[in-house]
């Protein structure tokens, strides 16, 4: 099995590298409506890879590869944070505790890190804006915000935000008033923040539940502001 599944990555990858190289059609492309699936990427292909010969030689469980799968895939993710903002929002209590020992607080609601790594909730105000990075290279708080987006782990965004933040918050569409402090907090494996975005104005009257659904993933690494629902309506 192990030689065969080569075999085929080696001609997959030397026939994708060869179409490349000569600019030939393929043949989905010279007969169109002739479908074939697509030649997987070199990083899905090289995870495969990896999958199978650690599952052929017993190193790791497939089930439990599927289990781990299934959690960062469908039950952990912003869905997570958006709650305890939303509780943070409406529960005085809870936002100071939340900010005094965040993980009590989040331990609380019931979710909580499974890395033992400390989480710190960084509060925006009118006045202090906190975006959350990684520079030397991906720490994210998964445990509430599930996996990190594609551009969270890029050179650019680490590299540039501990530099010129106003600048990256720009180009990510938040422009923040000179008078508005920009706080960079550079998380670790030990220790991950999570944004405590601002409770948008004119939303008085929606629930707790409401409220959660108007919370993003990027307010949460501090790279956008939450926006009330439009015509000021329910979430
Ligand atoms: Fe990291």
């Amino acid at each position: 099995m192990g030689t065969t599944r080569r075999d085929f990555l080696t001609a997959a990858a030397a026939a994708a590298a060869g179409a490349a190289a000569t600019g030939e059609l393929s043949h989905a492309q010279q007969e169109p409506g002739h479908e074939h699936q697509a030649v997987p990427s070199d990083m899905t292909l090289r995870v495969k890879a990896l999958e199978s010969l650690l599952v052929e030689k017993g190193i790791v469980d497939s089930k439990a590869l599927d289990a781990l799968v299934d959690t960062y895939e469908n039950k952990l993710g912003p869905h997570i944070g958006a709650r305890i903002v939303a509780r943070a929002w409406t529960d005085p209590a809870f936002k100071q505790r939340l900010l005094a020992d965040t993980d009590a607080a989040i331990e609380a609601m019931g979710f909580g890190g499974q890395q033992g790594e400390r989480m710190v909730a960084v509060e925006n105000t009118p006045r202090v804006h906190n975006v959350i990075v990684c520079t030397l290279c991906s720490c994210y708080p998964w445990s509430v915000l599930g996996l990190p987006p594609m551009w969270y782990k890029s050179t650019a965004y680490r590299s540039r935000t501990v530099i010129d933040p106003r600048g990256v918050l720009k180009e990510l569409g938040l422009d923040l008033p000179e008078t508005v402090e920009v706080h960079v907090w550079d998380s670790t494996a030990d220790l991950r923040y999570i944004v405590l975005p601002e409770r948008p104005p004119g939303t008085e009257n929606l629930s707790e539940q409401e409220l959660a659904r108007l919370v993003t993933r990027d307010s949460m690494i501090g790279v956008a502001r939450v926006q009330a629902p439009r015509e000021g309506g329910r979430a």
